[in-house]
């Protein structure tokens, strides 16, 4: 079992599609493991995005991430980051496979409607970033 970090982000809970992309996300084998919705400040979509800091979509990106809520999760299965980045699909959803969740529900390559972690490593730290050690361990 492996445990990764999941954001359903501010355009995908501001259309009604929270509900959809949680009921998809159990279809396909995931169990939540812990789950907050809040609203990120500036400084915590920077310093969760801090990777693309150089990237010219950096300011954009932590404008639409900062705009309305968000849902926070901690997702459980075999194979978790990859399995949840294929459900996900392209960060493109014109690239996006069909019945995957960018397809179903993304905006523009911005605005994505889900955010997952791209490897175990990463997966730990953003868990560790929104999540405490009591909550990840509820069972
Ligand atoms: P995420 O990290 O959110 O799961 P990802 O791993 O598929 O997405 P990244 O390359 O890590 O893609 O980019 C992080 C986020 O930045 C994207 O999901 C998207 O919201 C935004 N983004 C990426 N590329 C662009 C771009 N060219 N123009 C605008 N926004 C972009
Ligand atoms: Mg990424």
């Amino acid at each position: 079992m492996q445990t990764t970090f999941s954001i359903i982000k501010p355009d995908a809970v501001a259309n009604g599609h929270a509900g959809k992309i949680l009921s998809l996300l159990e279809a396909n084998g995931f169990r939540i493991v812990a789950l907050r919705m809040t609203r990120l400040s500036q400084s915590q979509a920077e310093g969760f995005y801090a990777v693309h800091a150089a990237r010219p979509f950096f300011a954009s990106l932590v404008k639409f991430m900062t705009e309305s809520s968000v849902i926070l999760m901690a997702l459980e299965r075999e194979d978790a980051v990859l399995k949840l980045r294929e459900v996900m699909g392209a960060t493109n959803p014109a690239n996006a496979a069909d019945g995957t969740i960018r397809k179903l529900f993304a905006e523009s390559i911005e605005r994505n409607s889900i955010h997952g972690s791209d490897a175990p490593e990463t997966a730990a730290e953003e868990l560790k970033y929104f999540f405490t050690g009591i909550e990840l361990s509820q069972r």
